[in-house]
């Protein structure tokens, strides 16, 4: 009964980022955005919140807050009102954070995301601009107010740009989330508007979720918030759903929430109950004039942006000849799909795909190196393909190559020759074959006689003979004529 009953049940999930600008300076001051400085080192009279301060909007990060819009489909709106959001917390020294209400700096847009085999569509809310509040640090626990010994507040964060952006409740799973807040980092990276590092808290996610009624009626919804890694995001609202499914199953209701994933316990636990939720009372921030954002400026950042992930994948699976899987793995990171397209522009592209996303990134990934500080250059790469196609190395040969050039950068050539992982000359191999048939005359006989599954015992006599230099194809071809089968 449970399980039929559960089967009934529908997810209905909606997300809300919030996103690190990568601007130098904040958003209303000139102090310097910085990440792990002593407290309290970045901060003037604006940021402070001294009275008589004034704050000057950031012209790079409104730039970036309407490249990240164009991104992400949305009308960018021609007006965009900075509003005072009302609200006293330590982290908020104005009493007020500067955010935007009901004219915000984008409107509508959705974003594609890659899921298996399918791509699920998100509408985009909304997006608009911000500044991040303060950070608060609580002493003598794991970082929660409950139980510390006091609290302290570091200002440096205080000011910090920050783009909102609010999803449709489209997301049907947990692991639809997790991909959806994977690829939004993605596309913010690709164009530069965010280093979107989770870890730093550059991008934090909030979750809405609800089951949405057998009768097609929304249900009530729950609010997850400051969901710090992608992995939490889908385990935070799969916890979430289980907690509702288990309400509504047990004939409860759901009620209206703030919520806090823990990961170590792997449950979900109330913040405060939105009955005692703020009203924000907003209203605009009489001392910043109106954006004015013209379609000639937003057609010019527009020109300026550079290709995003999904047209680079299409393109790539296109010109190259890859499979949408290969495509995104290139995709995802931006240096090694530059690095690709080096190397096929002068190397088979299938090959190149199979050697840079295979080998070159586990390499990558062991030692933590990124592609521009590695010593491997796309033309190391083109000579290792052209060695492997015209016979000179096997393929086994060219891995241990490409793990030498990796460390040393030499030309694979040049290892080739001075550790002598040249393939062996055919009739060198012609002699091996020989060899290794005359002193395994059963296994020998058994191939004769049609037993196919001997011919990989003679194959690895072969390769120890040779160790490991002889070309696979070639010797298994030889072995079968010379045993007439
Ligand atoms: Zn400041």
């Amino acid at each position: 009964m449970q399980t039929q009953q559960r089967r009934t049940y529908q997810a209905v999930i909606g997300l809300e980022f919030h996103v690190h600008l990568a601007t130098r300076t904040k958003m209303f001051c000139g102090c310097r955005v910085t990440y792990g400085e002593p407290p309290n080192t970045h901060t003037c009279p604006v940021c402070l919140g001294h009275p008589g301060a004034l704050p000057v909007a950031n012209e790079r990060a409104i730039e970036l807050g309407v490249m990240a819009g164009l991104a992400l489909n949305c009308d960018v709106s021609e007006r965009a009102v900075f509003a005072r959001k009302n609200y006293f917390y330590p982290d908020l020294p104005k009493g007020y954070q500067i955010s935007q209400f009901d004219e915000p700096i984008c409107l509508g847009g959705h974003l594609d995301v890659p899921f298996g085999d399918e791509t699920i569509r998100v509408g985009i809310t909304r997006l608009h601009l911000e500044e991040d509040a303060a950070k608060n640090v609580h002493v003598g626990t794991s970082g929660r107010m409950h139980g510390s010994v006091g609290s302290l507040v570091d200002f440096n964060r205080g000011g910090t740009p920050l783009m909102e952006i609010v999803t449709e409740p489209d997301i049907p799973s947990p692991e639809a989330a997790r991909a959806t807040a994977n690829h939004l980092k993605d596309i913010l990276r690709a164009i530069g508007v965010s280093e979107a590092d989770m870890e730093k808290g550059q991008l934090r996610c909030d979750a809405n979720v609800s089951i949405r009624n057998p009768d097609g009626s929304f249900g009530t919804k729950t609010e997850l918030k400051n969901m710090n890694s992608f992995r939490f995001v889908e385990k935070g609202i799969a916890a979430e759903l289980q907690r509702q499914e288990e309400i509504l199953a047990g004939g409860g209701r759901v009620e209206q929430t703030t919520l806090h994933y823990d990961p170590e316990t792997d449950e979900v636990h109330e913040l405060r109950s939105k009955e005692f939720a703020h009203d924000y009372r907003y209203f605009p921030e009489p001392d910043l004039l109106p954006l004015e954002l013209s379609a000639s400026y937003v057609g010019e950042i527009g020109e300026r942006m550079p290709e995003l992930p999904d047209a680079m994948r299409a393109r790539f699976v296109e010109r190259y000849g890859l499979s949408p899987y290969e495509a995104g793995v290139m995709v995802s990171d931006r240096e090694l799909a530059a690095f690709y397209e080096e190397v096929a522009s002068e190397a088979d592209p299938k090959q190149a795909s199979n050697w840079i996303s295979g080998d070159f990134r586990a390499l990558l990934n062991e030692s933590g190196t990124g592609v521009s500080d590695s010593k491997v250059t796309p033309g190391h790469m083109v000579e290792l393909i052209g060695l492997v196609g015209s016979g000179k190395v096997s393929r086994s040969a060219a891995r241990t190559v490409l793990d030498v050039v990796f460390k040393t950068g030499e030309r694979p050539s040049e290892v080739v020759e001075r550790e002598g992982l040249g393939s062996v000359e055919a009739d060198e191999l012609d002699g091996v074959v020989d060899g290794v048939i005359s002193s395994n005359p059963d296994e020998a006989e058994r191939v004769r006689n049609g037993d196919k599954k001997v011919v990989g015992f003679l194959m690895g006599q072969v390769m120890k003979a040779t160790r490991g230099n002889a070309d696979g194809g070639r010797a298994r071809e030889l072995l079968l004529r010379k045993l007439g089968s």
